[in-house]
């Protein structure tokens, strides 16, 4: 098992640093391309939403990143913010739902972290933040390293 932890200010500048980040404390399991760019963009969407909807664009929020892997190739990943969380989560993870659609959000972020990962869960109630878990199976197919 190996696991890092990174926090940092919700500034979108932040996030190819973050994905950039989760990619390169993978390398050692190989990741295929096809599962480098699922990778990067199911944390690309969770940290999208942490800034523009759990913190409202607000850059003094704080963005919590978790990423443990197993030998077997077996990775989770936790992106935490502590935002204004979402009151009803059923419905935030219907396709084409946003609750900002006047910023022309499409409202498919959930659903491509659901299709990208093999299990999805988040965990929020309105004002409580959110917690979003992002588990996926990598084959490490890739003959590439950083
Ligand atoms: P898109 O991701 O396509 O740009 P979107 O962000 O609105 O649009 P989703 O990512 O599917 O769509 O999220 C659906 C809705 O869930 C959001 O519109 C927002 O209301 C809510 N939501 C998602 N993540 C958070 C979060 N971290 N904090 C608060 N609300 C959230
Ligand atoms: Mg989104």
């Amino acid at each position: 098992m190996n696991e890092m932890k990174m926090s940092f200010s919700s500034k979108q500048e932040n996030e190819p640093f973050a994905r950039t980040a989760l990619i390169a404390f993978l390398m050692p399991l190989n990741p295929d391309v096809e599962e480098i760019m699922e990778l990067k963009t199911m944390i690309a969407e969770a940290l999208t939403n942490a800034m523009i909807h759990g913190y409202e664009g607000r850059e003094d929020g704080c963005v919590e990143v978790c990423v443990r892997y197993e030998e077997s190739g077996m990775v989770d990943i936790i992106v935490k913010d502590e935002g204004c969380g979402i009151a009803d989560v059923e419905l935030a993870m219907q396709p084409l739902y946003t609750s900002k659609a006047y910023l022309e959000r499409s409202g498919m972020g959930m659903t491509i972290m659901s299709t990208f990962a093999d299990e999805f869960h988040v965990e929020s109630s309105a004002g409580a933040g959110c917690i979003v878990h992002l588990r996926k199976q990598l084959h490490g197919q890739s003959e590439f390293a950083l």
